[in-house]
């Protein structure tokens, strides 16, 4: 496992929305980190809103420092080497296949099967052939953290009346989640299917969404604890091919990301796992062949959702679809809906 981190990089007090078959996952493969139970959502629009009770359990907020931490102290547990401020530059290749890594540490990794999980970005994943299909809708997203003293909380504010700098209503979503600890993690996404969404300055959008709800969520605009930069998020397999004869993609590499949501921990939770299932049964076959099922359990777990994905984006991106979208803070009905399709999150019965 390689992992890349900048040297001196200061500690984040920024925040995931995970899911409950998330957590239940990383308590499943022993990664002990704590979770601030949500228990409802608000959408608003403006001054208006609907809140809505979860589901027991249906979602928590966890540290992105505290899981990263969980997550590579798990990997030593058992027994894996974890090198840090390691990037994975040149790809090894044997006889065509790849079998290993050249690093930024002078270090050359060999390894007989890879499992490439570097991010959105995937420059290693690139070098392999791995490609994003330009017919198929990204997300672009930023976050940001600010003080909160409502971030003791259990709800989770989904803002829907995000802007342009124009002011004109654009399509997307904003998040508001309180961190169980003194602090809110505030970020927006907007789906590629917008008008011009090369030329939105997603930092002012956030800023204009936190400045809206700062009241309702007990936080000050203006002293940002730290400010995230402008991500293009792949989702919804829209990368491919996501294995080759020795290697696998996983995570945001592989866009595994929810195509409606953004969220992106479960699809990498889930792909890091059915990746290390065929890559432990190559090694125990001593061939490759397992390596082939890869693509197939990862489009019958995710496949539902793409499907949704690629149909809805398109009609968000549209003017129907941007006026549509606010009405989930005006009707239960329209609530409930959106969060079934979009967060794929389970009521409270
Ligand atoms: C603004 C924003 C907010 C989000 N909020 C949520 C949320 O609330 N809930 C949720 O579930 N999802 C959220 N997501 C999505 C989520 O962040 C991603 O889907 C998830 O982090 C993907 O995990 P990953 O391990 O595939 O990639 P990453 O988390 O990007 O990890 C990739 C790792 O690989 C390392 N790396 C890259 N290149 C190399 C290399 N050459 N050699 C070695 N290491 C390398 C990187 O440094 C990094 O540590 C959000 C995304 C964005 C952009």
């Amino acid at each position: 496992m390689v992992e890349q981190r900048a040297p001196n990089a200061a500690v984040s007090h920024r925040s995931w929305l995970i899911d409950h078959g998330s957590y239940r996952d990383l308590q499943q493969l022993e990664v002990n980190v704590h979770g601030h139970e949500i228990t409802s959502v608000r959408f608003s629009h403006h001054q208006d809103g609907i809140e809505r009770p979860l589901r027991g359990g249906a979602a928590l907020v966890v540290q992105q420092d505290a899981l990263f931490k969980a997550l590579r102290q798990r990997c030593r547990d058992v027994g894996v080497s974890v090198l840090e401020s390691t990037r994975a530059t040149t790809p090894i290749i044997e006889r065509g296949f790849l079998r290993g890594a050249l690093c930024s540490t002078d270090i050359e990794l060999q390894a007989e099967y890879s499992v490439i999980a570097d991010g959105a970005n995937s420059t290693f994943g690139r070098t392999l052939g791995t490609y994003r299909r330009r017919d198929l809708p990204y997300l672009v997203a930023i976050n940001g953290v600010w003080r909160s003293n409502l971030a003791a909380t259990s709800t989770v504010n989904i803002a829907l009346d995000l802007t342009r700098s124009s002011e004109n209503s654009l399509a997307g979503y904003g998040w508001l989640l309180p961190s169980g600890a003194g602090s809110m993690t505030g970020g927006v996404v907007v789906p590629s299917t917008v008008r011009d969404v090369e030329s939105i300055n997603l930092l002012q959008v956030l800023d204009e969404m936190v400045r809206t709800h700062a009241f309702r969520c007990g936080l000050d605009p203006d002293t940002p604890l730290e400010l995230g930069r402008e991500r293009r998020l792949p989702v919804g397999g829209s990368v491919s091919p996501i294995l080759g004869p020795t290697f696998v993609v996983a995570g945001d590499a592989g866009s595994t990301a929810d195509p409606l949501s953004g969220i992106g921990v479960s699809g990498s939770l889930l792909s890091g796992r059915l990746a290390g299932e065929v890559v432990a049964d190559a090694i125990d076959e001593g061939a490759s062949a397992p390596l082939q099922k890869y693509s197939a359990n990862l489009t019958s777990a995710l496949d539902r959702r793409r499907r949704i994905g690629r149909v809805m984006l398109p009609i968000l991106g549209h003017k129907v679809g941007r006026l549509a979208l606010p009405l989930a803070a005006h009707s239960t009905v329209a609530a409930d809906a959106l969060l079934r399709s979009t967060f794929d999150t389970s009521l409270r019965r």
